[in-house]
């Protein structure tokens, strides 16, 4: 069946796809493993510099490893999806410990990892190595799901099976790694999201999607739930051009990356400030923002607490905390809300 199927999508691909994005040069099973997993949730464009700068900060899998977690989150920064580095952090660790730091090649093997499930294992084995395994990212869902007309959110088990079973058909013993490129490649640049291009498309004689003159129709999107709305005070402590951070812990939103200390109401803002050792101050409202998570939306209320304090506690019991500074800023993983706040006028440095 795959015959025909994978022979124009390996036509298009000569005349058509993408051969020269940064981490098709030199590939290695790292500069691969890596760009697969920026790649997650994020496009080409966005990706493209984040994986030029980590490459070149950390350029094996033992030197990521080694280096602090918050100096490889500063060079995640903005990329969002943090589960995603903390995940390739562990796995680099995993990597230097059990497997003497070279990347392992067994399916089975990088299929353990953290952070790789079945369709990264394969992306990465069959783009540098050829090993004959059929991908299932995004994009591919959605060119099978129209091009067989299959129903459902792809989150939903049977219909992620029936997908499987049809990329699993359709890859061709030859030239693997050209044809998973070609599929992303196929999602990416044809049949699109928002506006597939069927008239350019080099399988829209069988594709069913398109017969029914419905291609956007697949795949189903996620049935939609009520998004809840949380509400915080985030509380800015500013000291001359230094403010006060948190680390957040690994658990739950901005996981491991630093905050401003989080209040509920007036009462717990005001434990924050008797921690930190602010006895006198000034505090002024900042505008207030929300920031949506995949899950709920966070209203925020950011106050600005000016203090002066000569003679800081530096020590929260059980919190990593730290004044950054903001004319010489450390290299630390931010949370998005942080680096939001710190780019308002009232923290622009003269
Ligand atoms: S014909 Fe249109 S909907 Fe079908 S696979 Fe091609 S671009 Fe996608």
């Amino acid at each position: 069946m795959h015959s025909l199927f994978s022979d124009k999508i390996l036509a298009w691909y000569d005349q058509h796809g993408r051969k020269t994005l940064p981490w098709q040069k030199n590939k290695t099973l790292y500069s691969v493993w890596v760009s697969e997993i920026m790649l997650q949730q994020t496009q080409v464009t966005t990706v493209i510099p984040y994986f030029e700068t980590f490459m070149t900060q950390f350029p094996d899998v033992v030197s990521l490893a080694n280096t602090p977690q918050d100096e490889m989150l500063h060079y995640w920064s903005g990329l969002g999806y943090y589960a995603r580095a903390r995940n390739l952090y562990k796995a680099a660790q995993v990597i230097r410990d059990q497997y003497q730091g070279q990347f392992p090649t067994d399916f089975e093997q990088v299929l353990a990892l953290p952070g790789i499930g079945r369709s990264t294992a394969g992306a990465i084995l069959s783009s540098v190595l050829g090993q004959h395994h059929a991908i299932l990212d995004g994009n591919v869902k959605r060119v099978l799901a129209r091009h067989h007309a299959i129903a459902g959110w792809p989150g939903k088990k049977p219909v992620e099976n029936a997908l499987w079973q049809r990329a699993i058909e359709h890859t061709p013993e030859m030239r693997v790694t050209d044809f998973n490129q070609a599929m992303m490649d196929m999602g990416a640049m044809i049949c699109n999201r928002s506006k597939p291009q069927c008239d350019a498309c080099p399988i829209a004689d069988t594709c069913v999607a398109w017969a029914q003159g419905e291609p956007k129709a697949y795949p189903h999107s996620k049935p939609k739930k009520q998004q809840s709305v949380k509400r915080a005070r985030l509380i800015i402590v500013r000291d001359g051009n230094k403010v006060w951070l948190e680390k957040r812990p690994p658990a739950g939103i901005w996981g491991s990356l630093w905050c401003f200390p989080e209040a509920a109401d007036l009462t717990e803002q005001q434990e924050i400030l008797k921690a930190i050792g602010a006895e006198q101050y000034t505090e002024q409202c900042l505008p207030e923002f929300r920031h949506t998570f995949s899950h709920y939306h966070f209203d925020i209320q950011p106050v600005l607490v000016d203090v002066s304090l000569w003679n800081t506690r530096q020590v929260m019991e059980a919190k990593e905390t730290l004044w950054y500074n903001l004319a010489h800023p450390q290299e630390i993983g931010l949370a998005a809300a942080t680096s939001k706040l710190l780019s308002a006028p009232e923290f622009e440095m003269a």
